[in-house]
């Protein structure tokens, strides 16, 4: 049994029941974020909030309390799951009114629910690489914002697993945007390249860690649009998100990629990022 996070109350999971014209169930009309629990505490947890709120202005979807608030209610969550290691997800809709496409004309309560998810410490890291499919970017144009309407990534990360591919990379017309549930960086002649952080992509909170780490090493970055044919020449290929950190790509399809094995500038980022993570786990334990 756990214990879940409903707008301001704490309850068991089995009681946690949202009413069927819940926007978020009707329309998807609601916001979310994930994060990682490093030995009982949230990891990058400004960064998510910031976040949250952008994605809750650009929604025009007013958040039921404070960001300061629910951060102290999730780390009560954490506490009250007593999870070490693990995730912490939660979402925001709209609420719940009889369905019609527009915003309810009367102000109507919003409705947050968290949960954690335990697991290892190293959970959904893959250091040795993985394989991905290229495929078509079906989804619509706000992908900067953090929504709950997730089904062209749905639709594509299942069609990844179907060919035996951990996840997507996709494209606009050859144009790489980002993955499924994460951000794709390549690199050539010694340069960091990645998708801008606009409109076509999810500016993901390990995505803006990463530059800073590759600022922090000194290794060039530039934020710039990049072709399928350039990804597939590319020197080095990697993904980054909460869960798998920095994992190289070493195969798109049936082509290797990047000499099929991790390069040296994504292990530099990858050890970077760790000894980072380690600091964190010690810091709380201070
Ligand atoms: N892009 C998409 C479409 C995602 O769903 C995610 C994570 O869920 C990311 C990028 C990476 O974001 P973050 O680093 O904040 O986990």
């Amino acid at each position: 049994m756990s214990t879940i996070l409903y707008n301001d109350r704490f309850i068991d999971r089995s009681q946690g029941k949202v009413d069927m014209e819940d926007r978020g169930y009707q329309f998807g009309d609601g916001i979310y974020e994930a994060l990682r629990v490093y030995n009982g505490k949230m990891f990058l947890l400004d960064l998510h909030m910031k976040r949250l709120e952008r994605s809750a202005r650009e929604l025009r979807l007013a958040l039921p309390y404070a960001t300061d608030h629910l951060a102290e209610n999730l780390d009560k969550l954490i506490k009250e799951n007593a999870m070490d290691y693990g995730y912490v997800y939660f979402q925001i809709t709209r609420g719940a009114i009889a369905r019609k496409h527009r915003f309810p004309e009367q102000p109507i309560n919003t409705v947050l629910t968290a949960s954690v998810e335990a697991t290892d410490k190293d959970e959904d890291l893959h250091a040795d690489g993985i394989k991905v499919s290229l495929l078509d970017d079906i989804r619509w144009l706000r992908c900067d914002i953090k929504t709950l309407n997730l089904l062209g990534n749905v639709l594509a990360n299942q069609e990844a697993f179907e060919r035996g591919a951990a996840d997507a990379i996709l494209h606009r017309d050859g144009v790489v945007t980002e993955g499924t549930t994460c951000n794709v960086f390549m690199v050539k002649d010694g340069v960091l390249i990645t998708h801008p952080a606009d409109h076509f992509i999810l500016n993901g909170i390990t995505r803006i860690f990463v530059l800073q780490l590759a600022e922090r090493l000194g290794i060039p970055v530039d934020e710039r649009t990049y072709t399928t044919a350039e990804l597939l020449a590319a020197d080095e290929v990697f993904l980054t998100s909460t869960g798998v950190r920095v994992t190289p790509v070493l195969q798109i399809d049936d082509r290797q990629v990047a000499g099929g094995k991790p390069g040296p500038i994504t292990n530099r980022l990858l050890e970077a990022f760790n000894q980072d993570v380690e600091q964190f786990v010690t810091a709380v334990n201070a």
